[in-house]
């Protein structure tokens, strides 16, 4: 199997490393319109490869025709943002951009899934749809992981159990619109909210909200990369390994929650067959209301988008 991630920058070179460590497939192809520092840190990865005596081959380019044929494209290239910006800041120069380098990657691997990762996620998951003309199933945001895992984290450094019993869902857009759900969240099969709460359990959920800004604070001079590359692989290996994980991510709907035309962040079914299944939570009248409110902002963002590119 090939994987190539498009993108060289710090999101897109974990990523690769992940893969590469877990070993899911053959060959990795790094893709940067600046060709040095795609070749320069596949080759710094390839060479990391004997000391954790796995066998992936990692390979850098400018060209879409060495990338032919992959089974999944990982699209990470784009503006990251910096302290004072949102994500929808980034929507002019990286519309042009997902656009650009969907289009190209595309044309040489008709059959490939997309793991959309730029940002704002849902608008960019929506342009590479329509660019790529690829059925939804194959079209899949990852923001949902990421945040939950954020979530997941804080609920654990709240309580001090292990991260590996939390389970959490969350739904809507990528950004401070976002809804994470105490209702369907629990520890070690314990609601949660029989742990901690409420005032506690409100912070935790504006913590995560606000959960990439802390990072683009911290750093000044990026946005975070190592839990987004992580994710983006996560979502990797369930459609490799047809692991049927249900997991948040965003696509287009289609009817869904009673939304149309909008990609978003659902739980979906997720396996060989891309996602497989989306699950319809059965939300009480505030989780519908924050929902609602979420689809309304990113479809705005996303009417924006289409306007600017010329897009029916
Ligand atoms: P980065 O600046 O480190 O890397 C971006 C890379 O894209 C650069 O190497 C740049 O040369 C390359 N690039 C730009 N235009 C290109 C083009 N036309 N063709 C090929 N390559 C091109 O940024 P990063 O930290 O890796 O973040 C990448 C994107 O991922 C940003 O849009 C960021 O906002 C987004 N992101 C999304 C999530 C999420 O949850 N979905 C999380 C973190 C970052």
């Amino acid at each position: 199997m090939k994987i190539t991630v498009i993108g060289a920058g710090n999101v897109g070179a974990c990523a690769a490393q992940m893969l590469a460590v877990k070993e899911l497939v053959n060959e990795v192809w790094l893709l940067d319109v600046s060709e040095g520092v795609a070749k320069g840190k596949a080759l710094d990865l390839y060479e990391t490869m004997p000391i954790l005596g796995t066998d992936t081959r990692i390979y850098g380019t400018s060209d879409y025709a060495e990338t032919a044929n992959s089974d999944i494209i990982v699209m990470t290239a784009g503006l990251a943002r910096k302290p004072g910006m949102t994500r929808d800041d980034l929507v002019v120069k990286n519309a042009s951009i997902v656009s650009d380098c969907i289009s190209q990657a595309v044309k040489y691997s008709p059959n490939a899934y997309l793991i959309i990762v730029s940002n704002p996620l849902d608008v960019m998951t929506y342009v590479a749809l329509k660019v790529s003309g690829l059925p939804r199933h194959k079209v899949i945001g990852m923001a949902g992981i990421l945040d939950t895992a954020r979530y997941n984290s804080f609920i654990s450094m709240e309580t001090g159990y292990s991260m590996k019993d939390i389970q959490s869902q969350l739904l809507g857009g990528h950004g401070d619109t976002m809804v994470p759900l105490p209702r369907f969240t629990t520890v070690g099969g314990i609601p949660v909210t029989d742990l901690i709460s409420k005032e506690r359990l409100d912070a935790i959920v504006t913590r995560a909200k606000n959960g990439g800004i802390e990072i683009v604070n911290y750093l000044q001079t990026g946005s975070a990369y190592y839990a987004p590359g992580t994710a983006a692989v996560e979502m990797c290996e369930a459609i490799i390994k047809d692991q049927k994980r249900i997991l948040p991510c965003t696509v287009m709907l289609d009817g869904e929650y009673g939304f149309t035309d909008v990609c978003l962040g659902v739980p979906v079914v997720l396996g060989k067959g891309g996602v497989e299944k989306i699950i319809e939570l059965n939300l009480n009248a505030d989780e519908k209301a924050l929902l609602d409110d979420s689809q309304g902002h990113v479809k705005k963002t996303i009417e924006d988008a289409k306007v600017m590119l010329n897009m029916n």
